[in-house]
């Protein structure tokens, strides 16, 4: 249960995390929203509707407090592209210093064009969480909505592929156990040109 309106910003460890919607175009079968019901370590991430920018920028308080600001709450933040760039502008002329992305991938066919571009300069890493090197298993794994089945797989690895070529830093995930051919995903990702990380599995609800 909620008990005040929910967080636009939140900390975790020395980083500012930007809750910016709640939309999603996936329902990811590890996601932590649906166990802990929209809650994150204290804090209710659940919103009703996407927040405004100013409202977000206040939240966010004084960016240069922080060693890093990422884009991370329970919905796909590039939905808000627009948004996020003003949002960046506003928080690098604020001092903010390293700037994330965390996404599921599907910027670009939630656009339906190459947006890594616009990610140019709006973050400085990008981490896409993309799991397995196998469509069937991709689309078992994150349930993506209809008009996402048919071509999302091929296009967030190429949202990868465009993405680390415009951001000085793209790093591609995979959940912890995930992927039974982890050899085969490294050499995927290397091929795209990003970095790897395995990262663990969030089950429990941690209430700190
Ligand atoms: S994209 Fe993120 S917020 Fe959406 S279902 Fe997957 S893990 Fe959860």
């Amino acid at each position: 249960m909620s008990d005040g309106p929910p967080a636009l910003a939140y900390r975790y460890r020395d980083s500012l995390y930007l809750n910016i919607t709640s939309r999603c175009p996936t329902a990811c079968e590890f996601c932590i929203k649906f166990s802990w019901n929209y809650r994150y370590r204290g804090v209710d991430l659940r919103l009703g509707r996407d927040p405004a920018v100013a409202d977000i920028l206040r939240e966010a308080g004084d960016p240069s407090a922080w060693a890093e600001v990422v884009y991370c709450g329970y919905g796909e933040s590039t939905y808000r592209l627009e948004d996020m760039k003003e949002i960046s502008r506003s928080l690098r002329a604020r001092g903010a210093g390293r700037i994330r992305l965390n996404t599921i991938g599907l910027g670009n066919l939630i656009h339906g064009r190459n947006i890594a571009p616009d990610l140019r300069g709006t973050v400085d890493s990008v981490s896409v969480s993309l799991n397995t090197k196998d469509p069937v298993l991709w689309a078992k794994i994150h349930r993506p909505l209809p008009e996402f089945r048919e071509k999302g797989f091929e296009s967030v690895l190429d949202f990868i592929r465009q993405c680390a070529k415009a951001v000085p830093d793209t790093v591609v995930t995979t959940v912890e156990g995930m992927e039974p051919d982890l050899e085969g995903f490294k050499a995927l990702v290397a091929g795209l040109g990003a970095s790897i990380r395995v990262r663990p599995h969030l089950d429990d609800y941690e209430n700190s």
